[in-house]
C-alpha cells in the first residue's frame, strides 16, 4: 500500500521527518524516500531499497545531509520516490501512493505531447513521475494536482514539496487517509496519526476526500474543498494500520476489538482460550475473548528482538520462511486446549495452513480460526495491495474455479453470507487449512464496527461493490 509523512518547520526539520516516515513502514516493504528542502532552493534526497533492511538503518546514518525547515517522506511497495521536477511551477518533489489503473493509456497521451519519462520502476512507467507530469499541466499547483486527480483512474494520495510549503492532496474518493497534526513551531502531514504522539504533534484537521491544501510552518490553507463521495477503506482497519492509529477519527484499535467482539459474542463452539497471530489478530483476540467470555492467552508469539514487523521480503518463499521463524508458539499453554486463533484476513491461506498445523504438532487439541473480515473474493482494484496477485491466488477463487470452472463465475454468490454457495467455501477453506472450525465477520458486522455508514466505506475485494475507480 504504502505511506506519506511531510513537514514544515520553524526550525530544522530533517529528524521529524525521520522518524514520521519510518512510522509508516508497517505500510510497505519495497521502497523508503526522503527529501528536504533549504531556503536556498536546494533539495536533498535519498532513495533506499527496504527489501533487506529497515528504514531507519538505511537512512540513520544520511541524516546529516536532509537540510531545510521542510520535507516530504514516502515508505513505497511500488516506485522509487520522491521524485524531483524542474517545471514552468518552479522546482517541486512529490510523493504519492495508490494506484493508477490507466496508467498506460496517460503515458500515450503524455508521450504524444512530446513529453518524457526519465524514472523506471522495474522497467515501467514510474506512477509517481507520471502524477508529477499531470501536475505540471496545470496553471499551477492546485490546477496541476486536480488535473492529475481527475485523469488518475484509481487512486492517488499525493504530497507536494514547493518552496511555499508542502501541498496534500486526499484521492478523490478518500480510499487513503490524509490528517494534518500540528505542534508548537511545526505542522505535519500522515497517513498513519500514529507517526504524530511521539513527535509532539496533535490531530488538526483530517482531509476530506479530494481536499487539496497547503502546509505551513504556520498552519494550512484550503486550495480546494473536499469532494462529497467517500470511499475509504474498510481494510485499513481491518489489516494495514497500526492500531494506535484512526481515520475519519475512528481508532484501529477500537474496530478491531469491536470485530472480535462482534464475532465472539455469537459463536457457539466449545472454546477454553481466545489467542492471535500476532500482530494484527491482536486486538480482534481481546474482543473476541471479551465477547465469547473466555480468557485471552498467548499461545503464540512473535520474536520481536531480530524480526520486526517492518521487515517483509518481497519474495513470496522468503516471506513465508520469516513468517514461520518469527512466530514461537508456546507450547506449555497450548497442550489439551481448544483455542480460538483471531487474524484478520485469508489471502492465499499458506501460512495459517502451516502455523495450524504447528499448533497440534505443539499440542493443541482443537484449531479454530475466526476472521475479522469476510472472506477475500475480489481483488483490489485502487491501491496496491494484493495487485501483484492474480485472482488465483486468493484461496476463494481456487476453489471458485474448482467448481464452477471459472474462477470469476457466481462471485456474488460466494460473497454473500446468507447463501449455500458461501457455506460450501468456507467449508472448503476449513478442510484445506485442516481446522476444527472456520468463521469470517459478516460484512454487516464489518461495517458496524467501523460506523460509518455503509455508502461510505469501500468493502470491494468483500462484496465486489464499486464506485469510482
Ligand atoms: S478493494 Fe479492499 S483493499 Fe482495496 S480499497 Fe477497497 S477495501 Fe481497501
Amino acid at each position: 500500500m504504502g505511506g506519506l509523512f511531510g513537514v514544515v518547520s520553524r526550525e530544522k526539520c530533517s529528524i521529524d521527518l525521520f522518524y514520521g516516515t519510518d512510522y509508516h513502514s508497517h505500510l510497505g516493504t519495497r521502497r523508503g524516500g526522503m527529501v528536504t528542502l533549504n531556503k536556498e532552493g536546494h533539495f536533498s534526497r535519498s532513495i533506499h531499497n527496504l527489501e533487506n533492511s529497515h528504514f531507519r538503518a538505511k537512512f540513520e546514518e544520511e541524516l546529516k545531509k536532509f537540510d531545510g525547515n521542510s520535507g516530504i517522506g514516502v515508505i513505497s511497495d511500488t516506485d522509487s520516490q520522491p521524485i524531483i521536477f524542474n517545471s514552468h511551477l518552479g522546482k517541486f518533489a512529490v510523493v504519492s501512493v495508490g494506484k493508477i489503473n490507466n496508467i498506460s493509456q496517460l503515458e500515450s497521451e503524455i508521450i504524444s505531447k512530446g513529453r518524457n519519462f526519465s524514472e523506471l520502476s522495474s522497467g515501467n512507467t514510474n506512477p509517481t513521475e507520471l502524477t508529477s507530469i499531470l501536475i505540471t499541466e496545470g496553471t499551477d499547483f492546485t490546477e496541476g494536482i486536480k488535473n492529475a486527480q481527475d485523469k488518475i483512474k484509481g487512486s492517488s494520495t499525493i504530497l507536494v514539496l514547493t518552496k511555499d510549503g508542502v501541498i496534500a492532496s486526499r484521492d478523490k474518493y478518500g480510499r487513503t487517509p490524509l490528517i494534518i497534526g500540528k505542534k508548537d513551531g511545526s505542522f505535519a502531514v500522515a497517513s498513519e496519526t500514529c507517526a504524530f504522539s511521539n513527535l509532539g504533534y496533535e490531530e488538526e484537521h483530517y482531509l476530506g476526500p479530494g481536499e487539496i491544501v497547503l502546509i505551513t510552518s504556520e498552519g494550512y490553507t484550503q486550495l480546494s474543498p473536499p469532494g462529497k463521495k467517500l470511499q475509504i477503506c474498510s481494510f485499513l482497519w481491518v489489516y494495514y494500520g497500526y492500531p494506535t492509529s484512526s481515520y475519519e477519527k475512528i481508532n484501529v484499535d477500537d474496530v478491531r476489538y469491536a470485530l472480535g467482539h462482534a464475532l465472539g459474542s455469537k459463536d457457539k463452539t466449545e472454546l477454553d482460550v481466545s489467542s492471535a497471530i500476532p500482530d494484527s489478530g491482536t486486538c480482534m483476540a481481546i474482543g473476541f475473548a471479551s465477547g465469547k467470555k473466555i480468557p485471552y492467552r498467548c499461545a503464540i508469539v512473535k520474536y520481536t528482538p531480530t524480526w520486526p514487523r517492518s521487515f517483509m521480503p518481497s519474495d513470496q518463499s522468503v516471506r513465508d520462511l520469516v513468517a514461520k521463524m518469527k512466530l514461537i508458539p508456546n507450547k506449555s499453554l497450548l497442550r489439551e486446549k481448544k483455542i480460538a486463533f483471531c487474524d484478520d484476513s485469508i489471502v492465499r491461506g499458506t501460512q495459517l495452513r502451516d502455523n495450524a498445523q504447528t499448533l497440534l504438532e505443539y499440542g493443541a487439541r482443537e484449531i479454530h480460526i475466526r476472521i475479522s473480515c469476510p472472506p477475500l473474493v475480489f481483488p483490489c482494484e485502487f491501491m496496491n495491495f494484493s495487485a501483484s496477485r492474480s485472482p488465483l491466488e486468493l484461496i476463494t477463487r481456487r476453489f471458485i474455479l474448482e467448481k464452477e470452472g471459472q474462477h470469476n463465475k457466481n462471485l456474488e454468490k460466494y460473497s454473500d453470507s446468507g447463501t449455500p454457495e458461501y457455506h460450501e467455501l468456507v467449508e472448503y477453506i476449513r478442510k484445506d487449512l485442516k481446522l476444527s472450525s472456520l468463521q469470517f465477520n459478516s460484512i454487516d458486522d464489518l461495517i458496524c464496527s467501523i460506523g460509518l455508514p455503509k455508502e461510505s466505506i469501500c468493502t470491494h475485494c468483500f462484496d465486489g461493490s464499486s464506485f469510482g475507480g
